[in-house]
């Protein structure tokens, strides 16, 4: 089979315009970007937001392998299906970053015959929404400095300056820095970190925001520091605001793309989502919702993660009510769930696979707890044997789960009618009776406690010294009905990325808490989860390379 860049390399796109027609977009609505990108101005959503919803899928996962198991690559196979049955559903993903394309993962426009093009556009600069939230969010730590240096009136504590710089790269020499050095020009001296761009509080802001006077709002209500007297500074104190919501003006328009068959793609928003929510943006999700019968979304990693956020962050502050939940499951990930070392994954193990089987089981029930129906995507890899598949289809069958084989990834919309099928009965029966985990009233450790022990199947939740503090203080702030960003690894659905399966009697560990009170959650940081992740001994870097021509390869 040819690699993800040679297939998408041999696709020939429509011309963006035609895929904003198909989609129900007036070519006035668009702002092109070259051929085959555009952004879709806010006049659409003027036009549509009285029209009825469309029904929501969300596409999540098991607890993946480092590889990623394919949430995209189901969720663009789905939407193309969909639309093959002669259905009308958009898809509507995240923007990839850059850290993870020349680390280890690679892209993030789907793989196979299931992908989204232009796919080295969309890998590299995209319409630059990624620089534009870099900027932001820089400017305003140059203005934090440049205070300091002018006077500080604010009488900001330099050494508790919460919000730090970015870069959409992996690039650990920079998570613990010194700035300010050089004598009395240079700025005042004091220990910053830098995070990825897409861990940022801008990128969630970005991805919440529902205009741009919301987004201007919650620039503002950031907090950035705190003075020599414990009190709070704000962006707004900076007098930034209005500047970094300049910087963002089109960069909060949703960007329109195409699968490998012409089906529309909404791409808007990349948030990580072990620190921040892991969704698309709510501006592309809610005008899909209007243009589509169907809409497809996926959140990022595991459903401990990406699945409890996109319920009870995304859906919370938007209002979604979603119909049916995908779990993607591979052979592959189940295995390694089952305690096999990533480099014998291709290898039959059906002991292995009974055994990972139980972190299927779990996150099937946890979907339940948000009263959303549940179908199983099993998405096939070439090294799945028959023995394996026959298997799993058993297991699924005992559990009395709903699921297909989806085989988009060599087939394209073709290899995923049956699952599209039954995602749509799914979504269309009814059944979802869509209820949060908690309610906003909740204090923030019980919120904490309810997520650790019916997501996690933890005993119950331990904190440091300083989170325990940090906890108080932000609920002294008023800050207590906001919901809880649970900051954890993806490998495991404990705080330790090699406790694998289903792990029971364990405690989840809160080691540190602060307020994004511009994106409106509180981000718990458990375990050892990264900020700023970095390159591996063999990071893809070393094979993507350009020729003479401009033409990429090696990305995948
Ligand atoms: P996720 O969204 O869950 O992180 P992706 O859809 O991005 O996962 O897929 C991760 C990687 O796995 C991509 O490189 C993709 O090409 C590859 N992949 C996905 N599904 C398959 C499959 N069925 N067979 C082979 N490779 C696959
Ligand atoms: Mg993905």
């Amino acid at each position: 089979m040819l690699s993800d860049i040679e297939i998408a390399q041999n696709c020939t796109m429509l011309p963006i315009g035609k895929v904003a027609e198909k989609a129900g977009l007036l070519e006035d609505e668009l702002e092109y970007y070259g051929k085959y990108k555009a952004k879709i101005s806010d006049d659409a959503w003027k036009r549509l937001k009285d029209e009825p919803d469309g029904k929501l899928i969300l596409v999540t996962a098991i607890n993946p392998t480092p590889a990623g198991e394919g949430k995209t690559t189901t969720t663009v196979g789905l939407g193309e299906a969909l639309n093959k049955m002669g259905k009308n559903a958009i898809i509507a993903l995240r923007e990839p970053s850059l850290g993870p394309v020349f680390g280890i993962k690679g892209g993030a426009a789907g793989g196979g015959y299931a992908q989204v093009v232009p796919m080295e556009d969309i890998n590299l600069h995209f319409t630059g929404d990624m620089h534009a939230i870099g900027a932001a969010n820089n400017l305003l730590c140059a203005m934090i400095d440049n205070h300091m240096q002018q006077g500080n009136a604010l009488e900001i504590d330099p050494r508790r300056i919460i919000f730090t710089r970015v870069v959409d790269m992996n690039d650990r020499a920079l998570r613990n820095i010194i700035v300010g050095m050089g004598g009395s020009v240079n700025g005042v001296p004091r220990e910053d970190h830098y995070m990825i761009t897409v861990a940022s509080e801008v990128m969630a802001i970005l991805c919440l925001a529902t205009s741009l006077s919301d987004l201007k709002k919650r620039c503002g209500d950031i907090l950035v520091a705190y003075r020599y007297d414990g009190s709070p500074v704000f962006a707004r104190d900076l007098k930034v605001d209005g500047a970094m919501c300049a910087l963002l003006k089109d960069a909060i328009k949703p960007n329109l793309v195409q699968t490998l068959d012409g089906s529309p793609c909404l791409m808007h928003g990349g948030p990580f989502a072990n620190i921040a929510h892991g969704c698309n943006s709510i501006v592309a999700t809610r005008l899909a919702l209007k243009l589509a019968d169907y809409t497809i979304t996926e959140a990022g990693f595991g459903a401990d993660l990406g699945a409890e956020k996109f319920f009870d962050i995304k859906c919370r502050k938007a209002g979604f009510k979603p119909d049916c939940a995908v779990i993607v499951a591979t052979i592959r990930a189940l295995k390694y769930n089952g305690g096999v070392p990533k480099e014998e994954l291709n290898t039959e193990n059906l002991n292995a696979l009974k055994a990972g089987c139980v972190n299927l089981q779990k996150h099937i029930e946890n979907i339940g707890k948000f009263h959303v129906p549940v179908v199983v995507a099993i998405n096939r890899f070439p090294s799945d044997t028959d023995d394996e598949i026959e298997f799993l289809r058993h297991v699924c069958e005992d559990m009395g789960a709903r699921y297909s084989l989806s085989e988009v990834f060599t087939k394209g919309a073709d290899g995923g009618i049956e699952l599209a099928q039954m995602v749509m009965e799914e979504a269309d029966s009814g059944k979802s009776q869509f209820q949060m985990l908690y309610p906003d009233e909740m204090p923030l450790k019980e919120k904490i406690e309810t997520i650790a022990r019916e997501i996690y199947g933890a005993d119950g939740v331990t904190y440091s010294p300083s989170a325990e503090m940090s906890l108080k203080a932000i609920e002294s702030l008023g800050y207590g009905n906001l919901p809880v960003c649970m900051a954890k690894t993806q490998y495991s659905l404990t705080d330790d990325p090699k406790k694998l399966g289903r792990p029971t009697g364990f405690n989840i560990n809160i080691r540190t808490a602060r307020v994004s009170a511009g994106a409106g959650f509180v981000v718990c940081e458990t375990g050892k989860v990264m900020t700023m992740p970095g390159l591996p001994r063999t990071p893809s870097a070393f094979n993507i390379d350009v020729d003479a021509d401009g033409k990429i390869t090696g990305l995948f």
